[in-house]
């Protein structure tokens, strides 16, 4: 067995995470300055001889002896990284150079949640890992997509000057239980609505599209990469291909859920892409691994957990 450090633990996909290593009987470490995630999304985890929750900001250099790290730490939604875009870049930057320093002191094996975001409003499509993006690098959403694109050089030059192993995957939008009612994306924004009958709000138009990935499904093909031979570094697209636009998932979202909410239109932010779909031709060939679980089924299972929020 293992010991593992999962900064972001204490996140949405943090937190699944850290309960799939800890089932599996490794020493889980759950990094968090709490700034999008919550203890309540560890709670489950508390107590249990394999699992310690550390306060700290991966802004700072941390230390621990372990084998693996899987650097997760960043905000993802956009309402929560342009909060505070200065520190999303020092998130993205400095804590992927304190892991990388980490992962190289103690010989560890590093994995970087990286993101589409990084191919920006792409002009290829689908997009396969070869694919260079297309980004703004001075626009509202340039904190987190510049943050995650430099992230990436750290990991690769860290990889090439210093030898550490590191793994790069790149996550497609990915939903389900865990993530906050004030997140702020997408699929929790519109399950809220729904179940409590509110205007579901669309940004734009409602023609831009995403392809939904259900969160186990991801963590699959996370530990997948991580447990892959030294040699392979990424970057992979860890994603769902079926893709549908923002209007097809409201709607989707309203007759799962039997709402009475109307559909509101709203102004569509800066830079938002209009479309995105993942080419997961390299994680079928290297990983074996492809989606399970589809949108209908994942959205049922993400409703019924939102109706707690819900009195
Ligand atoms: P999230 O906001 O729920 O989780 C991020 C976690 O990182 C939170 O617990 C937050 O408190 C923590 N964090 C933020 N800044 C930190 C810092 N400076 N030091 C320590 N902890 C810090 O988001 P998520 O959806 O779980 O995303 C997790 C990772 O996956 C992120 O790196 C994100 O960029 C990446 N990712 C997610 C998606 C997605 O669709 N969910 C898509 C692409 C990439
Ligand atoms: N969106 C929307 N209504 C919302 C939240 C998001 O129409 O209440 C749109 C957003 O403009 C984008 C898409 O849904 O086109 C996905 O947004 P999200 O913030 O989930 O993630 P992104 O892929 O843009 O990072």
């Amino acid at each position: 067995m293992k010991t593992i450090l999962v900064t972001g633990g204490a996140g949405f996909i943090g937190s699944h995470l850290c309960t799939r290593l800890v089932n599996e009987g490794h020493d889980v470490i759950c990094l968090d300055n709490f700034f999008t995630g919550s203890k309540n999304n560890v709670a489950h985890l508390a107590g249990k001889y394999n699992f310690e929750l550390v306060r700290h900001d991966v802004v700072f250099p941390y230390f621990a002896e372990v084998d693996e790290i899987y650097n997760l730490a960043c905000p993802a939604s956009p309402i929560q990284y342009q909060i505070d875009p200065i520190q999303t870049v020092k998130t993205s930057v400095m804590g992927a150079i304190n892991m990388l320093g980490l992962a190289n002191r103690v010989k560890a094996k590093i994995l970087q949640a990286s993101t589409s975001e990084i191919y920006g409003d792409p002009v290829i499509h689908p997009q396969p890992e070869s694919y260079w993006g297309n980004v703004n690098p001075v626009g509202f959403r340039s904190c987190y997509d510049e943050g995650k694109r430099c992230a990436e050089t750290l990991f690769m030059d860290y990889h090439r000057q210093n030898h550490v192993r590191i793994k790069i995957i790149r996550i497609f939008n990915t939903y389900g239980p865990r993530m906050l009612p004030n997140d702020g994306r997408v699929v929790s924004n519109f399950i809220l609505q729904a179940l409590k009958n509110e205007d579901i709000t669309i940004y734009g138009s409602g023609n831009q599209t995403r392809s939904f990935q259900y969160v186990d499904d991801l963590i699959e093909g996370m530990i997948r990469v991580m447990n892959t031979d030294d040699g392979f570094t990424g970057p992979i697209n860890i994603g769902n291909p079926n893709e549908f636009s923002i209007s097809e998932l409201a709607e989707k979202i309203v007759e799962i859920t039997g709402s009475r909410s109307k559909i509101v239109y709203k102004p569509l932010p800066h830079d938002d892409p209009k479309q995105r779909q993942p080419d997961i031709t390299f994680a079928k060939d290297v990983l074996g691994w492809e989606p399970k679980v589809q949108l209908q089924e994942g959205l049922i299972q993400m409703v019924d957990y939102f109706k707690k929020y819900v009195v």
